[in-house]
Parts: C-alpha cells; sequence; structure tokens
C-alpha cells in the first residue's frame, strides 16, 4: 500500500517542510477501530483521513471525513478519487469486514498496493473461503453451502454430524449454531434464516453454510502479511471450551501456552490458508482450531482483531497494533520481537435477554490486581440480544500481567465482581 506521496516526503530536502504521508481509513460507522487508528496516526505523523458513513460516524472526532456509502461502492469511489485528486493517499485501509472490499477498491483506483479483490471477498464469505482453501488442498471440514431458495431436503441428506450452521458472511459468531442431528438442523436453519432475512446481498440472504463441527481448543493468530509473507504478531488462546450450541466469545489471552510446536504448525497452516485466500498485504486475524488431527483454520480476516482487543497488543520498541499497521501501509519497515509481556481481555458475556439495568462491582472489578481497566458498552435501558441473535458486546476486561496464566486469573477474578442485572424483556418471552 505504499505510495507516491510517501515517496515523495521521504525525498523532501532537508530544511524544507516535510508533507506528512496522507492515510485514507475506510471505516463503517461505529466502529471500534477508528479511535484506536487515529491515536496510532497521531503518534506516526501521520495524516489520517477517515471514509466513513453519515454525518454522525465524522462529526465531533477532530477527523478530516470522506462521506461514502458501503452499500454504494461507484458512488464512494468517486468521492474517495475526488479527495484524492485534493492530496494523494499514500495509503488507503479498510479498518472491518464490511469496509474492506470498498478500501481494496479504493487502493486499486489509486495505483496503490492492495490484496487482491477476490482475496478480501474470499476472507469475508465463508462460503468461497471453504473453496478457495479446500482447492488449494490445505485441510478444511466436510462443508456444505446450503442454497435456501431451493428444496432443502435432498440439500441436508448428505450432511454428517455433530455440524454448525452459519451465515457466509456475519461476524461475531452471530448466528452460528451447532447441531447434532437432522431436527436440530433444521431448527437452526430456521433461526439463522431470520437473522439474514435483512442482509441487503442476496448471495448473503439467501444461503447458508454447514461445516461439520472441529472438535479441539481455539487460537487466534493476529499478522502482518508484507508481499505474501506472513510475519506472526501474536497467538491468542481461547481458554473456555467452544463447543455449541452457540460460540460467544468471551477469554482472549497471549502469549499462547500450547506448546511451541504447536504453535509454529499455527503459524505454518494460517500462512498456508493466506496463500490459498490469495492474501498478500496487510493485517490478517485468523482463527484456528488445534486437535490431534491437526491445525483447522476456521478463517481469515483481512483485518486486524475485533472489538477493543487490539489495545492488548504492543510490540518490540512498544508500537500498538495499528501503528504497525500505518507503517507497514505506507512500506515502512519496523522490527517486531513479538508481544511484551502477557495480556488478556474478556468481552463480557450477556447473561441474559433482557433490558440492561445497570452493572454492578465495576470499581471492584477494576482493583483486581492486574487489571487494566473494565469498559462497559452498553447504557442501561438498552436492550441485550445474547447469541445467535445479538450482535453486541456488553464490555470488556483488560489485564496484562507478567504471565498468561496470571492474565486469565485477573480476568476471572474481575468478572466474578461484576453483577449485571437485567430486566426481562415481554417480547422476549413471547418469541
Ligand atoms: P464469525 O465470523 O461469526 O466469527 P466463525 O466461522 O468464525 O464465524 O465461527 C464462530 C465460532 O464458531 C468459531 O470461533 C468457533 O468457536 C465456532 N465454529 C465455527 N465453525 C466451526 C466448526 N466447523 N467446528 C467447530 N466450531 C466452529
Ligand atoms: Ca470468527
Amino acid at each position: 500500500m505504499a505510495g507516491v506521496a510517501e515517496a515523495e516526503a521521504v525525498g523532501a530536502v532537508a530544511g524544507a517542510v516535510v508533507a506528512r504521508p496522507r492515510v485514507l481509513l475506510v471505516a463503517p460507522r461505529e466502529s471500534y477501530r477508528i479511535a484506536p487508528y487515529i491515536a496510532a496516526a497521531g503518534e506516526q505523523d501521520i495524516d489520517l483521513v477517515i471514509a466513513s458513513e453519515g454525518e454522525h460516524a465524522l462529526a465531533g472526532i477532530g477527523v478530516p471525513g470522506v462521506r461514502v456509502d458501503l452499500a454504494d461502492p461507484e458512488a464512494s469511489l468517486a468521492a474517495i478519487r475526488a479527495s484524492a485528486r485534493e492530496r494523494p493517499y499514500a495509503a488507503v485501509i479498510g479498518t472491518d469486514d464490511a469496509s474492506i472490499e470498498l478500501a481494496v477498491q479504493a487502493s486499486e483506483s489509486l495505483g496503490l498496493v492492495h490484496n487482491p479483490v477476490a482475496a478480501v471477498r474470499a476472507a469475508r464469505r465463508k462460503d468461497l473461503a471453504r473453496r478457495q482453501l479446500s482447492q488449494a488442498g490445505v485441510p478444511t471440514p466436510d462443508y456444505w453451502p446450503i442454497e435456501l431458495d431451493r428444496p432443502l431436503a435432498p440439500q441436508l441428506d448428505v450432511v454428517t454430524y455433530p455440524c454448525v450452521v452459519k451465515p457466509v458472511a456475519l461476524s461475531a459468531s452471530r448466528g452460528v449454531i451447532r447441531a447434532d442431528n437432522r431436527r436440530e438442523l433444521e431448527a437452526a436453519i430456521t433461526r439463522v434464516q431470520r437473522i439474514i432475512a435483512g442482509l441487503d446481498r442476496r448471495e448473503e440472504r439467501e444461503a447458508v453454510l454447514i461445516e461439520s463441527f472441529i472438535p479441539g481448543a481455539e487460537v487466534a493468530v493476529e499478522g502482518l502479511l508484507r508481499a505474501g509473507q506472513l510475519e506472526v504478531l501474536a497467538i491468542f488462546d481461547k481458554p473456555d471450551p467452544l463447543d455449541g450450541p452457540y460460540f460467544e466469545e468471551t477469554y482472549y489471552v497471549t502469549p499462547s501456552r500450547h506448546p511451541r510446536v504447536v504453535q509454529d504448525a499455527v503459524a505454518t497452516r494460517v500462512a498456508e490458508a493466506c496463500v490459498a485466500y490469495g492474501l498478500r498485504e496487510g493485517p490478517v486475524h485468523a482463527e484456528c482450531r488445534i486437535n490431534e488431527r491437526g491445525v483447522w483454520v476456521l478463517e481469515i480476516a483481512a483485518r486486524t482483531i475485533g472489538g477493543l482487543c487490539g489495545r492488548l497488543l504492543r510490540f518490540g520498541t512498544g508500537y500498538g497494533l495499528e501503528e504497525l499497521v500505518l507503517q507497514h501501509a505506507l512500506g515502512r519497515r519496523v522490527a517486531t520481537r513479538g508481544a511484551d509481556g502477557a495480556a488478556g481481555v474478556l468481552m463480557i458475556p450477556i447473561p441474559q435477554a433482557g433490558i440492561l439495568r445497570r452493572v454492578e462491582g465495576v470499581l471492584a472489578a477494576s482493583r483486581v490486581p492486574h487489571i487494566e481497566e473494565v469498559v462497559i458498552d452498553v447504557r442501561e435501558g438498552y436492550e441485550l440480544v445474547p447469541l445467535p441473535e445479538g450482535a453486541s458486546y456488553l464490555g470488556f476486561i483488560f489485564a496484562r500481567a507478567p504471565s498468561a496464566a496470571e492474565a486469565e486469573a485477573a480476568l476471572r477474578a474481575a468478572h466474578a465482581e461484576l453483577r449485571i442485572v437485567v430486566a426481562p424483556l415481554w417480547k422476549a418471552a413471547l418469541r
């Protein structure tokens, strides 16, 4: 993603005003990643411009913006090109699944280094990703793409159990449901159908993916691709068993406590999968399962880790994750030594459906040793929707400790201090 403007800035003569590189961040409204990128750009003397939807996303954050509509790539590209004519961008970065394709198209139309469009499309669409992986010979579970506008029975007759049903293009485990038999599978599909019914794109609304259930431990991998070479920045363990029927994300702890050989196998498998997807540049966030048959890629996203979790990572010389991504996008090479120390996050589980009354014990939780911060993201009076329908996080607890075991223990102790008071919602009872 390095481009002309950066080269000009570097080539400026001593004494002259050196132009700061200008980077465009393409982000959906309310993306958690906007704030960390603004902070990182500030640290790196980069002029950040944010392309996002609506007035609200851009108002009041003190950063210039370009109005785009993620559902209208043509008009959005025209707006981005117009803004680049005023002053060129050295790089364009997509923050979230919903904005990455537009970021790549913008990079392409501005002549910047970028991932192939087909690769980021595979990273967004789980059915296409499975096809890419199996065609490339990367081990995948058995999978069955299901077309909901065709008769279901013959499509389901071939499925084996246990299996997992999922939407082809949602995230945060929304709509991912395990089924152990045909009856559960049909019920799960009906439930997923309701979740995806409102999606804009027909191919995401009229299809689900079924995969055989892969037992085992789960890890998440943060990596950075440079010209097709993967550098693993961090491996997070997910220490709670994730056996379904729903798959709520809870604990992430780094560094991994898996043996070095297992971590190496994870890195190798993720690198193979990046090649299979066709991903070559920028951040990747991968999820894998590990069992006695090897390492299995669940999915790879062409972005950084979700939520606020990226703030846990500090590398080598003190860089944060978003700083590394910006530097990479500008073609600057920085040495990373891997993440410093141990850290963990708990994405606070939603205990039940209803209206959030209050969260008690936040102060006590934040005073637990090694706890860095407790963030409650949902305001009182808002509706809490658990998985598989829900999409939002109740909040996050962050820990930093000498060891991964201590970070995890601190998160569990802090969580035990919280009392989440929820008033039942009649609508939920009637469903
Ligand atoms: P999302 O993009 O919504 O995160 P994923 O495909 O990553 O969707 O699935 C979410 C979670 O569901 C995974 O992190 C994993 O715990 C579980 N899961 C998904 N697919 C499988 C599978 N084939 N076998 C076992 N668990 C799975
Ligand atoms: Ca996932």
